[in-house]
């Protein structure tokens, strides 16, 4: 049995903060019995941006982006693509950064975000609901996908990416 309690990071995306739904995105977290332990808003630097979104990443982006529609030859050079778009997107505006805490954090997160293109999102997820727009769309008009939230896909992403955004004493265990 696992001891430490489980942690994920969410970001509430540039195009959401934009759009004032940052109280809305927090609505549906405290609806879950998942924890707020720390909380910013905070505008990524391209470093940042670079570390949260690694070129390990190429690949399975292309992948996606294919997977739901966008005709692409060769999965390495889109997801080239995608990376630049996703690096430029996170910094172009603030964003909130969120560590959640609590049993299955990562899953539970994950359940209630929905799947990555928005058009295909279920009903009554953050993505689902809140976002119209779609891969194909997007990738089109050379931009990533605006789907409102980041949120880690596994334990490991999860601390990974928890030690790029914040600082152990940022984070409030409760
Ligand atoms: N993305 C995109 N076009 C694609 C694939 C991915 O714009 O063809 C963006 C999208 O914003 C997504 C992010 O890349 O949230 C990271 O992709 P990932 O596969 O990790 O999806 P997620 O974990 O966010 O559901
Ligand atoms: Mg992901």
């Amino acid at each position: 049995m696992k001891m430490e309690k489980e942690r994920t990071l969410v970001l509430i995306k540039p195009d959401a903060v934009k759009r004032n739904i940052i109280g809305e995105v927090i609505k549906r977290i405290e609806d879950t019995d998942l924890k707020i332990v720390a909380m910013k808003m905070t505008k990524a630097s391209e470093e940042l941006a670079a570390q949260h979104y690694p070129d390990s990443m190429i690949k399975a982006l292309g992948e996606k982006g294919i997977e739901n529609g966008y005709e692409a030859a060769d999965p390495v050079e889109q997801g080239k693509k995608i990376i630049q778009w996703l690096r430029e997107y996170i910094t172009s505006g603030p964003v909130v950064a969120m560590v959640l805490q609590g049993e299955n954090a990562v899953k539970k997160m994950r359940q209630i975000s929905g799947y990555t293109d928005p058009c295909k999102a279920e009903p009554g997820t953050i993505r689902g609901d809140l976002s119209n727009d779609s891969i194909v769309v997007a990738n089109k008009e050379g931009r990533t996908v605006h789907n409102i939230v980041h949120a880690s896909e596994s334990i490991e992403e999860a601390e990974r990416e928890i030690a790029l955004w914040f600082k152990p004493e940022e984070i409030y265990d409760r």
